[in-house]
């Protein structure tokens, strides 16, 4: 008997590359390429580190009243974390105890099953159809909780809210969580839902569309109810999650809604303008609603693409996984930056182009 026998183990996440060059065009982890809200950075220069020494607010009420303000919610429906992912981590141990199976797509956020891995919660991946999209009426079956992100991750296909509402009043006796880390690109919220069905909590984030990431702010919107379960798990865990300087910055994002729009919306036209010339350049891409697209290449395999583009100082995300291994997962940056990639791809597709075969095959 040792005490490894007693060790919890799991199969980590695996998160994007955070290079320490700082010439790298960095488009692998879908950060937003625009600064944080002035708002937020005043704030900083306003911020007086003699207010550290004190623990800060356990409930996070100034970001969860902005938060409910902005959304037109009472505050008792929201709940704050560490990054979405931390949301997330604590919505799978608090709802799913069930002995059946929960249920989300196969192509998805890849973190899902491992905090299923992780709190021991059996799974069952449901396929997406040939071109990514999630089959609703595959997931009329037992289960014990199903997590669906809209618009989905890595292919940034969204699905209405029309739909979304049927596929929620379809499974009333268990928990739906619909992430919507992207949603602000162009998706649809389920958020006025949560007022309807009290087995509904949608997650956002402000790591993309807010400009955020390191900051780490995530948020639950749900009914009351939920909400208190969810808090009861995290005031026994560890009560102060919501550092003091991120309470105050988070707020500050929240009250600019005009620069919100306006980066989103530039995010936006980005995304499709590039969409319009990868495939002039012979990429395929799904029709995403996220601040990323989702590319496979005709002639290059995407291992290869990635590898050479990598070696020019741009990163973007590649998965050596089934279904998805000739695809690129890349990060809309500035327009600028986007000029650098598309030049960069000419330059690969013509040179892997013409001496060809050799280097491509070995990576099919
Ligand atoms: C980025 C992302 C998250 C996590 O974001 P945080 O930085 O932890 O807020 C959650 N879900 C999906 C689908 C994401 O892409």
């Amino acid at each position: 008997m040792s005490w490894e026998e007693n060790v919890r183990r799991v199969e980590p996440y695996v998160p994007g590359e955070q290079p320490k060059r700082k010439d790298i065009i960095k488009l692998n982890t879908n950060e937003c390429p625009y600064p944080p809200a002035p708002g937020v950075t005043a704030a900083l220069e306003r911020m007086d580190p003699a207010s550290f020494r004190l623990y800060p607010d356990p409930d996070a009420k100034m970001l969860v009243h902005a938060l409910a303000e902005s959304y037109g919610l009472r505050d008792e429906q929201v709940f704050v974390g560490v990054g979405s992912d931390d949301v997330l981590a604590m919505i799978f141990l608090t709802f799913f105890q069930s002995e059946k199976p929960i249920l989300f797509p196969d192509i998805t956020y890849s973190f899902y099953d491992v905090w299923a891995n992780l709190y021991r919660i059996p799974y069952e991946q449901i396929p997406v159809d040939e071109e990514f999209r999630i089959r609703f009426e595959d997931y009329r079956k037992e289960n014990g909780g199903i997590v669906i992100a809209n618009p989905n991750a890595p292919t940034g296909i969204a699905v209405g809210k029309k739909q979304m509402k049927d596929f929620i009043a379809e499974h009333r006796d268990v928990i739906v969580v619909v992430d919507e880390a992207y949603v602000d690109f162009g998706g649809e919220s389920c958020v006025d839902l949560i007022n309807e069905f009290d087995n509904l909590i949608v997650v956002q984030t402000f790591s993309k569309s807010r400009s955020m990431a390191g900051m780490r702010i995530g948020y639950a919107m749900a009914d009351e109810k939920l909400i208190r379960y969810l808090l009861d798990v995290k005031f026994a865990m560890n009560s102060y999650t919501m550092n003091r300087p991120t309470l105050e910055l988070g707020v500050e994002s929240v009250r600019d809604e005009a620069y919100f729009k306006e980066t989103t919306a530039k995010i936006v036209a980005t995304r499709e303008r590039m969409k319009t010339e990868l495939e002039g350049i012979g990429f395929t891409c799904t029709d995403s609603k996220a601040n990323f697209l989702f590319a496979a290449h005709e002639k290059i395999p995407a291992a290869v693409m990635f590898e050479r583009l990598k070696e020019k100082g741009i990163y973007v995300r590649y998965w050596n996984k089934p279904r998805i291994q000739n695809r690129m997962r890349i990060t809309i940056g500035t327009d600028e930056q986007m000029d650098v990639l598309v030049k960069a791809m000419k330059e690969i597709i013509g040179e892997e182009g013409s001496f060809d075969a050799k280097v491509s095959v070995e990576w099919r």
